[in-house]
């Protein structure tokens, strides 16, 4: 991990402790900077589980690897060669960490600033009646008021359905599942992960805590609009319907979920951004609510995660201000794609057209065996 012997005088605000907002906080925190970290939750008390389940890739466990251990080769060593992030999380620390983090929960920031600022001064950049900053980092996801407030969008566009939308459940599995015989066994044999798939379907069941709980969720066609909000409660029958003729397992599972406790969320997305940075260049979108992902990627997380430590990773110092600091994280973090220049991919489609290579495409299958 690449440390600061000093801190570096910097006082960098971010809005929003998910993966974007969490990650860069720490990167930044090992980086030398003074962090100030705003999460509108005060409470786990407000989080209510739904069936998320979280996979990350290599390229957002590696980040969590270089926290946890920053001398990987010795863990790999003692791990026989293998690296495991199972079980790391919470056990952070931040070797040769040199600046500061302070968290502020139950703070729901509805306003940002930025101001060429004075001799003095010199610019900032801030949130919530004017605490200020050298630079804003918007972490807040999918919903980012910041897409409005920061870029000066109007009234955003407002997402758009896929097409598609998951149910999603969470609940004890004692009494039922763990009784029934055609579903005991997702359950007993402690913590695994089952998938069943099927046309226009695919179904995911986890046993948890030692099989004492259970989540599923799976994908269907919905072809309802996205209105207000995206997420609704859901009725187990709605939910068998799209099950029709598929194995008893799957259906006692979700027969099994307990009233209130089957939401129906809409997997919803939005057209990219033309920029992630504000017009003074001194706030920055990351994260979801930069370029939110379908959680069907299975990579948005990963790339919060890695958005957090490239905006830290640039040279932000007193020196190389911030504006060239953050337009350094969009240009490696943006689609390269210029969308609306004379040769953008507007006007030249074919731009973002799939590299089709002869090695893949040409291959004889028969004549190179
Ligand atoms: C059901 C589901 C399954 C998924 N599965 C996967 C998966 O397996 N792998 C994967 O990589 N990704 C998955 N994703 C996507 C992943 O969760 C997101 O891409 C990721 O959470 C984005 O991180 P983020 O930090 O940008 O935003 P978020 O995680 O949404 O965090 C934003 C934070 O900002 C806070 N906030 C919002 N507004 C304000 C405000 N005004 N003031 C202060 N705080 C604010 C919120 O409370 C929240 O804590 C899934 C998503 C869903 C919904």
């Amino acid at each position: 991990m690449t440390t600061t012997s000093q801190p570096s005088g910097l006082h960098i605000l971010i809005v929003g402790a998910g993966f974007a907002g969490l990650s860069a906080a720490i990167e930044c925190t090992c980086k030398g900077h003074r962090v100030t970290l705003f999460e509108k939750v005060c409470s786990i008390d407000e989080i209510t589980r739904y069936g998320d389940i979280i996979s990350f890739d290599p390229n957002g466990s590696r980040v969590f690897e270089k926290w946890v251990y920053p001398d990987k080769s010795s863990v790999a060593e003692k791990n026989g060669g293998n690296f495991s992030t199972d079980g790391l999380v919470g056990f952070v620390s931040l070797p040769g960490k040199r600046g500061a983090t302070s968290v502020d929960v139950g703070v729901r920031v509805v306003e940002y600033f930025e101001s060429d600022g004075d001799e003095k001064k010199g610019p900032q950049a801030g949130v919530m009646e004017k605490v200020m900053g050298d630079a804003v980092l918007a972490a807040e996801g999918v919903r980012s008021r910041g897409r409005k407030l920061v870029l000066g969008l109007e009234e955003d566009e407002q997402p758009k359905s896929s097409g598609y939308a998951v149910y999603r459940a969470w609940f004890p599995s004692e009494p039922v599942i763990a009784k029934n015989p055609v579903t005991k066994h997702v359950v007993e044999n402690g913590d695994q992960q089952k998938g069943y798939i099927g046309p226009d379907i695919h179904f995911l069941v986890s046993s948890i805590k030692g099989g004492s709980e259970i989540k599923w969720v799976f994908t269907h066609i919905d072809d309802g609009n996205i209105e207000e909000s995206w997420q609704f409660p859901g009725k187990p029958e709605e939910a068998l319907a799209y099950l029709e003729g598929w194995c008893p397992v799957v259906r006692e599972l979700v027969k099994a979920t307990p009233p209130g406790r089957l939401i129906d969320y809409k997997l919803v997305y939005r057209e990219p951004l033309p920029t992630f940075v504000s017009p003074k260049g001194r706030i920055a979108l990351i994260g979801d609510a930069a370029h939110p992902f379908l959680p069907t990627s299975i990579q948005g997380a990963s790339q919060s995660i890695e958005d957090g430590t490239v905006v830290a990773a640039g040279n932000m110092s007193k020196e190389q201000v911030m504006p060239t600091a953050l337009k350094t994280y969009e240009k490696l973090r943006w689609h390269k794609a210029d969308w609306n220049g004379p040769e953008g991919v507007w006007k030249v489609p074919e731009k973002l057209w799939l590299l089709r290579e002869e090695w893949l495409l040409g291959f004889d299958a028969e004549g190179d065996t």
